[in-house]
């Protein structure tokens, strides 16, 4: 591809080759905007096929959902659309100069558009012993990792109730954002409120919960009333806080901290930061903070104004100059606009400057109880108010999956009311697959 706005080899009876690459948030709305311009071919490349609804991991991880709840198959997203193709297929590498991605299979595809939205992959900032012990909470596979640790350390305790000593029931969350948070409240809801239904012989008074981060506050991109809240909730809900103090290594049966203290534990949840896929350190284009790809206000990275790069995986400049956040409700937007671009190149229209419609920042620490905030005054909310602001704005992620979202709004609601006890029958092993949410009641 060159560096100028001709496509190479594009003539006016041929489609435009459009290839994105990742099925997330930005990839999807880029490909739905997509959806309705015949001018376009489209091939959608995702290394899993499916599309995973990052905001309720931890649900998955605490067994409240099903993996297959937020699992979204890709083929069955655009199966009505004849000029999209979607492939299941890892890309290895990228030229942007020459419009072309390598596959892991070894073949190459050519683009006149190239959009990458490939997301992102655990930063464990080099903490010896992180990458191999900790588990980040990224994907499926993540989340059924935590499960699953979770049941069996609970099934050994209960088997072996001496081995409350060496940290059997001691779960530790490093990374007080919105995913820690969020899985912290949940872990501690499951571990405190849950587990005595199932267990109800084995004293998960020893069980603990730790939520570790090197900053002062938990939600440190809210404000102080919500760290307030947030302190307050999550110490409702029996989660020890550690804060000013940085994790110095993970081993198999521990984590340490800079403060010389060792905590005995076989579950290290990594919430402690979020850098670029690999992708975008194979690509050859100008990454910034993070490893992430710079972008230009037109969503195109420079030098290059027939590749985009999207959501997670770039740095988006807001209205500030400041690099957007890495939110599902920026990503989602993102794609819809790089669409936007790209069929505007088609009919010989300039590309516009991304405007992002701020939805806020919000998380779910646990049953009644959300924070979020909105605005340019970010104007605060707490309790059910947030967790209504929540609902809205997942309900809008999940519809661009195509998902019902009144079946979400139902689940949610029951979720958010129902006492934590009734969850301890989805820990049945039985159940583990089993949908929670009935998509086929809104029908
Ligand atoms: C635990 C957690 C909770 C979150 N909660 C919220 C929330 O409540 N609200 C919110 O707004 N945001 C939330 N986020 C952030 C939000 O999920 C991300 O900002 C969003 O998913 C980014 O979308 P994306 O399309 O850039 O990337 P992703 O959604 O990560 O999608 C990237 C896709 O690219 C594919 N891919 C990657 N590399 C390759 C490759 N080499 N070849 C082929 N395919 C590839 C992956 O399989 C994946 O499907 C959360 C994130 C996490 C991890």
């Amino acid at each position: 591809m060159s560096g100028t706005e001709q496509p190479v080899g594009q003539d006016q009876h041929r489609r435009t080759e459009v290839v994105i690459v990742g099925g997330g948030f930005a990839g999807i709305a880029c490909a739905k905007r997509l959806s309705t311009e015949p001018r376009t071919h489209v091939t959608l490349l995702d290394r899993t096929g499916y599309h995973q609804f990052q905001p309720l991991l931890y649900q998955v991880a605490t067994a409240e959902l099903a993996a297959s709840d937020i699992r979204f198959d890709l083929s069955s997203m655009f199966h009505r659309h004849a000029h999209i193709d979607v492939r299941t297929a890892e890309v290895v590498s990228v030229d942007p100069g020459a419009g072309m991605v390598s596959l892991a299979d070894g073949t190459s595809l050519a683009a006149d558009t190239l959009v990458l939205g490939v997301g992102a992959q655990p930063n464990f900032f080099r903490t010896p012993g992180a990458d191999q012990h900790a588990v980040p909470l990224y994907s499926l596979d993540d989340a059924d990792r935590v499960r699953r640790r979770l049941l069996d350390l609970f099934r050994d305790a209960a088997e072996k109730p001496e081995r409350a000593e060496d940290g059997t029931l001691t779960f530790v969350i490093v990374g007080a954002g919105p995913t820690g948070v969020e899985t912290a409240g949940a872990v501690a809801e499951l571990v405190h409120n849950v587990m005595p239904h199932v267990y109800p012989h084995l004293a998960t008074a020893g069980a603990r919960v730790i939520l570790v981060d090197l900053g002062h506050t938990v939600l440190g991109a809210f404000s102080d009333e919500a760290h307030t809240y947030a302190v307050k909730q999550l110490q409702r809900r029996g989660v020890e806080l550690r804060l000013g103090v940085s994790v110095t290594g993970v081993e198999e049966d521990r984590l340490t901290l800079g403060d010389g203290t060792t905590i005995k534990t076989h579950l290290v949840v990594w919430g402690g930061g979020e850098m670029a896929a690999p992708l975008a350190f194979r690509s050859g284009l100008g990454q910034g903070r993070g490893g992430r790809i710079d972008v230009r206000p037109d969503l195109t990275v420079e030098g290059f104004p027939r590749v985009y790069a999207l959501g997670d995986v770039a740095n988006i400049p807001g209205p500030d100059g400041e690099a957007l956040p890495q939110l599902g409700s920026v990503a989602q937007q993102a794609g819809h606009w790089a669409g936007g671009n790209i069929i505007a190149g088609l009919e010989g229209g300039g590309r516009q400057p991304f405007h992002y419609n701020d939805k806020g920042i919000m998380a779910m620490i646990g049953r009644k109880a959300a924070v979020a905030e909105f605005g340019a005054h970010r104007h605060e909310l707490n309790g059910r108010f947030a967790f209504a602001a929540w609902l809205g704005v997942h309900a809008q992620l999940l519809a661009n999956t195509g998902a019902e979202v009144k079946a979400f709004l139902a689940w949610a609601e029951d979720f958010y009311v129902r006492p934590a006890h009734r969850s301890a029958a989805l820990l049945d092993p039985g159940n583990a697959d089993k949908p929670r949410i009935d998509w086929n009641s809104a029908e």
